[in-house]
């Protein structure tokens, strides 16, 4: 039963971000909220849950706890309520499974009132009439809300040649028995998720399989910046650094900072480099190709398998390959929210290249009375931290602080030991 508001809040899409939002606004008294979610319960992308896979932040990265760690729903209460602290504790692990971060967050969505699942958000408008946004929702029909706040996420990127052919990473898993059975498979990427195929498919595969591919356009398999002084480009201080930066320097930066987020986790490295090492025990080279700086130009339809076109981007030198499968995990791009906003989306402030204007405040600017925010489609306003989870808790509470117009969470001045500026 969906009661009908208006609601001084609502969020649209229950990932991370507005989970986090919707825990750090429960406890607010008379803060009138609903979040609404197309799945049908919390889901965190699914089929990347390969097994052994680790959150590539510390577990306070939760919810709740870098902006108030005495929250009911922190990972701790988690482990309490699951009987688990002990485990957790003589475990020592400061990274969790990354199963075990959307078995908290699914948790925390059990026990919040206000999150409804199966409602998709058909669009959003200014109703003059009634003073607030009005937002269409299946089933439940027309919603008011004073501030909204779009947590949709981000959407698979496949290259447009490799379309016709490819499984994205996001749907690696339901294809997983597929391609440990095919004798040719190419891997295209060589972020985190590509390196966490490969190395899955490397383990799966009996050897003799067949040849396992790994091609990326980027010059090497580099390591993610993990260094502490380099982590604190994901602190408040230097998103607030980042966002007080002109329009073409922030252009200039992100791109600059790629092993902070397309990088791959120094011990996703070795573990795959051991396996490799450990299939030329008795001699010989396993069958596998690790190609960097090849980018696939082309794809075509070859006598059941999939001819690629390759140019190496330093070399110059082009080639062609057959093989039988391919996994792009080549990234997620921002969603196109035209639709969903319609009228609005028009309306809304622009930078130079036509991007939304997010301010300090992760508000875009609408010429309405309301407010519109984004979490996670800033990050050329924000920087490299806009996906991140270490921020996310951060980022909800400067919404909460923002629509509720005090400082009903208290915010730390300074976060990082770097000065970002002069
Ligand atoms: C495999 C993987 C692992 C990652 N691991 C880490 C990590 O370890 N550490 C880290 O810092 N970051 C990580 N990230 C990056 C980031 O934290 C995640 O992408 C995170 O899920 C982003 O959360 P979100 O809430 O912005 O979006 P999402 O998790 O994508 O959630 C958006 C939700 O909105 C819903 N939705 C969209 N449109 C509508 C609509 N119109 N109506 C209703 N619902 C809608 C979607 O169904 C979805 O459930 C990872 C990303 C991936 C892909």
């Amino acid at each position: 039963m969906i009661p009908d508001g208006p609601y001084d809040l609502v969020g649209v899409g229950i990932g991370p971000a507005n989970l986090s939002l919707a825990a750090l606004s429960d406890p607010l008294d008379g803060l009138h909220t609903a979040f609404f979610e197309r799945e049908s319960a919390f889901r965190w992308h699914p089929g990347l849950m390969i097994d052994g896979a680790f959150l590539q932040v510390p577990f306070l990265a939760d919810l709740v706890s870098l902006v108030d760690p005495t929250s009911q729903l922190s990972f701790l209460s988690y482990l309490r309520a699951r009987e688990r602290l002990y485990p957790f504790y003589f475990a020592e692990k400061f990274h969790i499974p990354r199963a075990e971060y959307a078995d908290y967050c699914a948790w925390v969505s059990r026990r919040l009132p206000n999150l409804r699942f199966d409602q998709s958000v058909l669009a959003i408008r200014w109703s003059t009439a009634d003073d607030m946004f009005e937002l269409d929702i299946a089933p439940t029909g027309r919603v008011l809300a004073r501030n909204v706040v779009l947590g949709v996420g981000t959407e698979p990127k496949t290259p447009a040649p490799l379309r016709p052919f490819a499984v994205h990473s996001a749907d690696y898993l339901p294809a997983r028995e597929r391609l440990v059975a095919t004798e040719d498979v190419t891997v295209v990427g060589s972020g985190q998720s590509g390196a966490e195929v490969f190395l899955d498919l490397l383990r799966a595969r009996p050897a003799g399989r067949g040849t396992l591919r790994w091609l990326t356009r980027t010059p090497a398999f580099a390591p993610m910046e993990y260094s502490k002084l380099g982590l604190e480009q994901f602190t408040p201080d230097y998103t607030r650094f980042f966002h007080g930066l002109d329009e073409p320097t922030r252009d200039r930066l992100v791109p600059a900072q790629w092993q902070l987020y397309k990088a791959i986790s120094a011990d996703t490295i070795g573990e795959i480099f051991d396996e490799l090492y450990q299939r030329t025990v008795g001699g010989g080279w396993p069958d596998v190709v690790l190609a960097p700086g090849v980018e696939v130009t082309a794809a075509t339809e070859n006598g059941g398998g999939v001819e690629l076109s390759l140019r190496h981007v330093h070399q110059g030198g082009h080639a062609t390959v057959t093989t039988d499968a391919i996994v792009c995990a080549t990234g997620y791009q921002e969603r196109d929210l035209g639709d969903l906003l319609g009228p609005l989306w028009t309306g809304l402030d622009r930078d130079a290249a036509g991007r939304l204007v997010v301010d300090a405040d992760y508000r875009v600017g609408t010429a309405t009375r309301g407010s519109l925010y984004v979490q996670n489609a800033e990050r050329h306003t924000h920087g490299v931290g806009a996906p991140d989870l270490g921020l996310i808790a951060w980022r909800a509470a400067t919404i909460l602080n923002s629509v509720c117009g005090k400082k009903v969470y208290p915010l730390p001045e300074r976060t990082a030991f770097t000065t970002f500026g002069l």
